[in-house]
């Protein structure tokens, strides 16, 4: 099953009864009828497919107010699987992940140092092949999604230049389709955390987003209502400060100064943020390089909204799971240096999906492009 084509009405409908459902469980045939303004014997027929084809099971009948009876109705979130792929620097994870966007199965593994495009390749469809022959046979897979810190094509599936390793116009949805035969879906990973942020938290739809990736190392992009994104920011590479040597020979830029890359070597037991941040529960010198960091994001943050003009920063990754402290430490730094006239009422938050938004992101492109096309149909409430 793939729909890549909205052609026509009828399937617009069973998207929307189905996106309808998804969002409002336990609503019956009459209420969605109501809801997307659709007579009652149209919805009643697709609802039925929906349930013959196990995307949606019916609860209880139970009575209404007026004494009829009415059948709560539920997305099946299980009969359908998603395979999602996040391929990170230091490390590739591997999920299998329901209708809902929950996780049913979680692999991480090293990624290799700096792989070869067959390398590459190889290992992605060894994994991929582990992760499908461990889906039960009730299940059904609909699709692999796959995202990765790279310049992306999406229409033709394929990464075109990534930013830390030697690999250009890799053809990753070619070659993952032809060892599966399942249809692939490829998209950066800032978009596809993005896109996985604004399925669970439907409001940032109607706003413009600036969403940053706080991880082993960072970017931005931004997210317009819903029409357009910039993947090609180079978030990280803003100079905020007079020192610290970067990756890029740069002198001072956010990722010298605040990526994990670059906190991780402060942290004396773990090697990690996670540890560094423990560590600086005790320790004054490692809560102000931490907090020194947070000051240095919030610094890229106003010279970023100056710019693209954000209403909401979300900052997602592995660190925006640093304690609240540091969350206050950028939003004060923001508020105190931010001129007002750039500052006009921009929040800051940190992402829903906390330091699972990779892999979640990631699943909800395929369940955006081989299910529920939700970001295609207008007016789902
Ligand atoms: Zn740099």
């Amino acid at each position: 099953m793939n729909f890549t084509r909205i052609s026509d009405v009828r399937h617009v409908n069973r998207y929307r009864i189905l996106n309808t459902i998804a969002t409002h469980e336990g609503i019956s045939r009459a209420q969605i009828a109501k809801t997307i303004g659709f007579n009652k014997v149209s919805t009643g027929e697709i609802v039925d497919g929906l349930i013959n084809e196990g995307f949606v099971s019916e609860g209880e009948k139970l009575r209404s107010q007026s004494g009829r009876p009415s059948t709560p109705l539920y997305l099946d979130r299980n009969r359908y699987t998603i395979v999602a792929v996040d391929i990170g620097i230091r490390t590739i994870s591997f999920a299998l992940v329901n209708l809902k966007g929950e996780l049913l199965r979680f692999e991480r593994i090293p990624a290799p140092a700096s792989p070869t495009a067959e390398e590459l390749m190889a290992l992605l469809i060894r994994h991929i092949q582990g992760q499908i022959q461990r889906v039960s046979e009730e299940r059904k897979i609909v699709g692999i999604a796959l995202s990765a810190g790279a310049q992306i094509d999406r229409a033709t599936g394929t990464l075109l230049h990534h930013s830390q390793w030697d690999l250009y116009d890799v053809p990753l949805v070619y070659t993952v389709n032809k060892y599966t035969n399942l249809p692939v879906v490829l998209e950066n990973n800032v978009i596809a955390m993005i896109q996985g942020e604004i399925w669970f938290v439907p409001e940032l739809n109607d706003r413009r987003v600036f969403y940053v990736n706080w991880g082993e190392h960072m970017n931005g992009a931004l997210y317009d209502r819903g029409r357009k994104v910039t993947p090609e920011m180079l978030f990280g590479h803003i100079k905020v400060r007079e020192t610290g040597l970067c990756s890029c020979t740069g002198t001072g830029c956010l990722e010298a100064v605040a990526s994990g890359a670059a906190l991780e070597r402060y942290s004396s037991r773990g090697n990690s943020v996670k540890s560094l941040a423990l560590e600086a529960q005790e320790d004054q010198t490692k809560q102000s390089i931490l907090k020194e960091a947070s000051r240095a994001l919030a610094d890229a943050l106003i010279t970023t909204s100056a710019i693209v003009r954000p209403e909401t920063i979300i900052i997602g990754g592995g660190i925006s799971m640093l304690p609240d402290i540091y969350l206050e430490t950028i939003r004060e730094r923001f508020s105190t240096n931010c001129p007002p006239i750039v500052n006009n009422g921009i929040t800051i938050e940190r992402s829903q999906l906390k330091e699972r938004g990779g892999i979640i992101g990631t699943a909800v492109l395929a369940l955006d492009e081989f299910v529920f096309h939700r970001s295609h149909i207008s007016g789902i409430s």
